[in-house]
């Protein structure tokens, strides 16, 4: 028995909270007994939970484990993960994410739960076997080609039909190749004075509003990954009204960082750390996201944390890949970019990093509010500390942050999983 003395739930007023036998057993004051750890008036929130994380296992360990990348979450606040299906072998059959979910239930600080992905080694040509991915020890929901669009219209529409019998969702990374080919950061202003090839808004909006039509044709859910423009807002705005079972998620860097830094930054031009996929888009693509994220029209925050080893990144820019990692900082950037601008407040920060996405993966032991009776799945999080980001410190085996030597507000104290510690005072267990 675990008793968690002086947290904020949703930072409200001061309490204690009982945690026996993996269970929230009691909320209230002046609560005793068993093992005592000080809340420090820390804002308690449920467990995070990520709709989008690239734990790299199998095939690039030297990027990141299931092992090293579920610290990373644990020490962001994560209390479970969905692991992107880009992996090598890709995750298209029941037999590798078998060996996902395995590698996370033997060497997990959080729960993995396999994304699976929608076509044959990503390629965009033949379905995979979605069936018996979701009927496998995995239980696979989310099926994703993240990384790549599933562009063929009418695989998309089969891949729409086809969850439907097992309640799955579509998750699309929306980008329409043809538009993006050879594109280096987003189509503008800098692009046009840096004389780099451009990534037009037109190619994310353009897939987003036809699989809209498609998932609202065949009645199925849609989930955009990575929303990254103003214009892409409008149509999930639009979708939504008309009633549409589609949903969204930007990503912490999506709402804090803008195209510019690639001409111009603190640590130089053409700084491949600031190289991702979707870009950096522009400042009012930026006020954009925030004011739908704050409003609903953007279901949720998701990291997707990819990380890259410093030789894939630290190069040239035309031949560094895209991607940054982002478990470690995601509360951080969102207290910044939402919570102290005044667009949420913990109880949305809640839904939208917990809640909503365990719902969007349909996981039933994730992402409840802190009641008695819920599994203890709970986050610390000090939002009056302020810290210097240091990579090195990083529990990720990858470096590759865009906030290195930035000041963020917050600070993760502790994460319990089923109220198990996997962090405590800010350090892994
Ligand atoms: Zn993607």
């Amino acid at each position: 028995m675990i008793v968690v003395k002086n947290v904020r739930i949703l930072g409200g007023e001061p309490a204690d909270i009982r945690i026996d036998q993996g269970v929230i057993a009691e909320i209230g004051q002046g609560l005793s007994g068993g093992e005592e750890i000080d809340g420090g008036g820390a804002v308690a929130l449920p467990g995070l939970v990520d709709l989008h994380t690239h734990l790299r296992e199998p095939g690039r360990e030297d990027a990141e484990t299931v092992q090293t990348g579920t610290r990373s979450a644990a020490r962001g606040g994560y209390t479970a993960v969905h692991a992107m299906a880009n992996t090598s072998p890709v995750a298209d059959t029941a037999g590798v994410v078998e060996q996902v979910w395995r590698l996370g239930r033997e060497f997990g600080h959080c729960d993995v739960h396999p994304v699976g992905a929608v076509t044959v080694g990503l390629e965009g040509r033949q379905l995979a076997e979605l069936g018996a991915m979701a009927d496998s020890a995995a239980r696979v929901r989310v099926f994703s080609d993240d990384g790549r669009c599933v562009d063929d219209a009418v695989l998309m529409r089969r891949a729409l039909e086809y969850v439907k019998a097992f309640d799955g969702v579509v998750a699309q990374h929306a980008q329409e190749p043809r538009l993006t080919q050879g594109a280096q950061m987003n189509e503008g202003v800098v692009s046009g004075r840096l004389g780099l090839n451009g990534w037009p808004a037109v190619a994310e909006e353009a897939i987003i509003a036809r699989d809209c039509l498609l998932a609202a044709h065949v009645g199925s859910r849609l989930h955009v990954c990575h929303v990254s423009t103003a214009g892409s807002v409008e149509i999930i705005r639009w979708a939504k009204s008309k009633g549409w079972d589609v949903t969204a998620e930007v990503t912490p860097h999506h709402l804090l960082l803008t195209d510019d830094l690639v001409e111009d930054s603190p640590v130089g031009a053409y700084n491949p750390i600031y190289k991702v996929n979707p870009p950096l888009r522009t400042r009012a693509d930026v006020e954009a996201l925030r004011a739908a994220l704050a409003d609903g029209t953007i279901d949720i925050v998701a990291t997707d944390h990819a990380p890259h080893p410093v030789e894939d990144k630290e190069t040239e820019w035309s031949a560094a890949a895209m991607g940054m990692v982002g478990l470690e900082t995601a509360l951080s950037v969102v207290q910044e970019a939402m919570v102290e601008t005044g667009l949420l407040d913990w109880a949305g920060v809640a839904q939208r990093m917990s809640a909503v996405p365990a719902r969007i993966g349909r996981l039933s032991g994730q992402g409840q509010p802190l009641e008695e009776g819920a599994p203890a799945n709970i986050t610390l999080y000090d939002p009056s500390a302020r810290t210097e980001v240091d990579p090195s410190a990083f529990a990720s085996k990858s470096r590759n942050t865009p906030y290195e030597g930035m000041t963020l507000p917050g600070r993760v104290v502790a994460t319990f999983l089923r109220g198990r510690p996997t962090v405590l005072e800010g350090k892994l267990v």
